[in-house]
């Protein structure tokens, strides 16, 4: 039995020796993979309200027309976000929204 790399036609009988091939031979290779893994998968244009949601409890919500939310991001949709605020849930349209400022940040 041999073990064969996936980058080229060279072949090993041992594992341990194919790896060792693949981190010389092969390391561009790896890195790129690595790097594809790290990126994210969405490309919508919700994703800076999954990155704020993620990272920060609290934000504030400028809109257009200078209204304030200040509140938890507690879900999100393509077109709109949830807001939970002092006062209760509000829905925001994305598009009404000038700027989100996050406020606090999330506790790791
Ligand atoms: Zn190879």
């Amino acid at each position: 039995m041999s073990f064969k790399c996936p980058y080229c036609d060279f072949s090993a009988l041992s594992k341990k020796v194919l790896e060792q091939h693949i981190s010389e031979v092969h390391k561009e290779e790896l890195e790129k993979k690595k790097e594809e893994k790290k990126k994210p998968k969405g490309k919508t244009k919700g994703d800076f309200v999954a990155k704020i949601s993620n990272n920060y409890d609290w934000v504030k919500v400028v809109c257009f027309d200078n209204e304030v939310f200040e509140g938890r991001i507690t879900q999100y949709s393509l077109y709109q976000i949830e807001l939970k605020t002092k006062n209760g849930h509000v829905w925001i349209y994305k598009h009404a929204i000038k700027y989100i400022l996050p406020i606090k940040g999330k506790k790791t």
